[in-house]
Formats: structure tokens, sequence, C-alpha cells
């Protein structure tokens, strides 16, 4: 695979006459940011950051960034960032009361406090919480098992605001840590290569992939997958930028989402739309799936997700299984933060099964298992340790 490196790319660094610097670099901001690393160029004068801008000739970004970076001033001066350990006393809890101290008070404060604790209660009266943080999560597994020989850590991720509901209705259903759109890396070699296959549909529901870039997907590529020929379906009560530029919006009342996804098993399995071959093989649950559906009309979604009755069964027809044609899945945020946010991925992923586009060229790319969050944090443990987890032993 080759990337579309210039040949005359600007220099790393340079000086503008006006002495402003320029210097290039990639970015890459957890939690967040997906794995491409967006090129960008800092402009500082007199030791301030004046401008970020997109890089033009990064081989894979080509000069397009996502308003994060385009605000990295913002953030970098903002006055409430902190920047400095900041403490605040016992008596001033809840109170808005903080007090700048050195690092090396920072650190002996935490140090004094975990020894006494070690001291009279024992390593296992720690737990360490890790919250969301692609990498920095894996320090946390051997902070607890090697620095603080604890067997308690939680890998938290953000609760179920995010991620939690989407990853555990993939790893029930599928195995799998991730599933997502065949965005090819983000690379032009990938999408203008023969094998590559755009999807015919782009199914996107509670995402805005140019605004958000989340990890797993570079927004950018969906233009270019769009500009090879994929059409958009965009769920959102809001219309963007990219709504517009949809082939059909569903502008559903928030939360409403489940019936929505129910509708359109409904309309497909109803009218015999799916993939039977796909369903025999690999399918479990199918019968008892196309029995609850049934209570579950367009024309009920339709009141609760207001919204023409019409334009369900237009959406279902379009994402129907008919040997040739293929649509992609695309879920955000929107789905973890609905309270039955579980549950709209399992009919998400139910719909995107039976239709035949699970793990195939123009579908939902299916992604390796879950082995880090579920091997890592006892991978670092000697057996000592490991057998002080709770429940290690049942
Ligand atoms: S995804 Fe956005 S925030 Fe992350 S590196 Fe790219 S432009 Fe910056």
């Amino acid at each position: 695979m080759a990337f579309h490196f210039k040949e005359d790319p600007a220099p790393k660094h340079q000086v503008l006459t006006d002495g402003t610097s320029v210097t290039r670099s990639c970015a890459w901001s957890p939690p967040g940011c997906h794995a491409v690393g967006c090129g960008v160029r800092l402009f500082v004068k007199d030791g301030e950051l004046v401008k970020v801008e997109g890089d033009p000739d990064h081989p894979l970004t080509q000069g397009r960034l996502c308003p994060r970076c385009l605000a990295l001033k913002e953030a970098v001066y903002h006055p409430d960032r902190i920047v400095y350990p900041m403490k605040r006393e016992r008596a001033d809890r809840g109170l808005d009361k903080w007090q700048r101290i050195s690092w090396d008070e920072a650190t002996e404060l935490i140090v004094s406090k975990v020894n006494a604790i070690k001291e009279e209660h024992g390593a296992e009266a720690i737990c360490v919480f890790m919250g969301t943080g692609r990498e920095a999560v894996r320090y946390g597994f051997t902070l607890s098992s090697k620095v603080l020989k604890t067997p308690n850590n939680c890998y938290a991720q953000s609760g179920w605001s995010c991620m939690g509901p989407r990853q555990t209705a993939m790893t029930m259903m599928l195995g799998s840590a991730y599933i997502e759109l065949d965005y090819g890396g983000g690379n032009l070699e990938v999408w203008d290569s023969p094998d590559f296959v755009a999807p015919d549909y782009v199914f996107c529901l509670g995402k805005e992939p140019l605004k958000s870039n989340p990890d797993g997907l570079w927004g950018h590529a969906l233009i270019e997958i769009m500009k090879r020929g994929s059409k958009l379906i965009m769920v959102d009560p809001r219309m963007n930028w990219l709504a517009t530029r949809a082939d059909q919006v569903l502008q559903l009342r928030p939360n409403t989402d489940a019936a929505l996804v129910l509708a359109l098993l409904n309309v497909i399995i109803s009218e015999d739309l799916y993939d039977h071959d796909f369903v025999d093989r690999w399918c479990y649950g199918f019968e008892e799936l196309a029995e609850r559906v049934k209570e579950y009309p367009p024309s009920l979604a339709a009141k609760a997700c207001g919204i023409e009755e019409q334009a369900i069964y237009e959406c279902a027809r379009k994402l129907a299984y008919d040997g040739r044609h293929h649509w992609s899945l695309l879920m955000g945020v929107a789905t973890d933060q609905n309270p039955n946010g579980c549950q709209v991925v399992q009919g998400l992923i139910a719909l995107s099964a039976i239709t035949g586009n699970l793990d195939v060229p123009g579908g939902t790319v299916v992604g390796v298992q879950m082995q880090f969050e579920m091997t890592g944090a006892t991978d670092s443990m000697s057996e000592e340790l490991r057998n002080k987890c709770i429940g290690w032993d049942t």
C-alpha cells in the first residue's frame, strides 16, 4: 500500500518573513480521535500559538481537520485550563477553592497517602480506576499490579455515556470489540483500488463524523466514499451539513431510535427482504426476533418518532438484501446516551446481519475481539495477586 507523500512537501519547520515560525506536526488527541493522526501546521509568533491549520502535505488528511484541532488555540490559552497541580483542603470540599502547589508537593502528598493506606489496610484497599483514553488506560493495569500491588482495578471507560452500550452489544452479538465503516485507513490508494467496494448506502445514526471524528473513523473519509458513489441515509434530530447532502434524512424525536430500528426490522422480515442464506448459517434467535418485531409496525414507529410512515418503508427497502447491494452502518455516541442504547445497537446489528452486510465488501467491518480490556487487567499480575481478585476462583 502506498501513501500520497508529496515530492516537495514544506519543510518541517520554517520561519516566515514576519518572524512567525511554522511547524508541521501530527496530532492525536485522546480520547476520541481516529487512528489516522491529522497533519497540522502550528503558527507561533513571539512564543505564542497564533493559528492552527491543516497540513496540506500530510499524506492522508491532506489539510483537513475537525473543529477540535482548529480550536486548539482556545484550548491552550483558556483561563480554566488546568496546567499545574491544584489542591483543595478537605474543609473546602464542594467549593471552588483551589490553591496551586508544586509538582514535588503533589507527588509527596500522593505517595504519603498511598503508603498510609497500604500500611493501615493493605494494598488491596486500593482500587485503580481508569477512565477512557486509548493508550493511557494501559498504564492503569501496570500501576495497580506492579507498582501498588493491588489486584483491584477497573477500566470504567466512560460508563454508559460513551461506547459502553455499543461495545456491550457488539461483544455479546459478534464477539467483536468494534464495528465500523470500511474507510480504508483514510488512504486514497485504497479507495481507488479495484478491490475496494464503496457501500451503496451508509446508514448513519446519531453520529456527525465531520465534527466529532471519533476513534474508529476518520470522518472526512465519508466524503471521499460519497464521492465514489455511496449514498447517505442520515438519522438525526438535527439537520446538519452532511444531512443536506443525504439521499434520505430521518429527523427523529430524540431517543426514539429503537422504535425506528424495530420498524425497519419489521418491514425487512415481513416483506421477506433478508438474506436467508446468512440467517440460516450464522444467526441464532431469528424466529424469536421475527415474532417480536411484528409488534412494531411502521405505523407505530412513525408516531413515536414523529416521521412519515412511508419514509420508514422507503428506508427499509434501501437497506434490503438483494444479493447485489450493500450498506454500511455508522452509529455514534447518541446511541449510548439513549436509555435504550444497548437495545438500539442490538437492533442495528441484527439489521446489518440479516441483510447480509457484516464483514463483506461494501458492508460493515467487524473488528477483532475485545482482548485488551478482557485480559489486560490480569495479564500483568503475579499468580499470587491474581488469586486475590474477587471472583477469580469461581
Ligand atoms: S480528529 Fe480532529 S482533533 Fe483529532 S487529530 Fe484530527 S483534527 Fe485533530
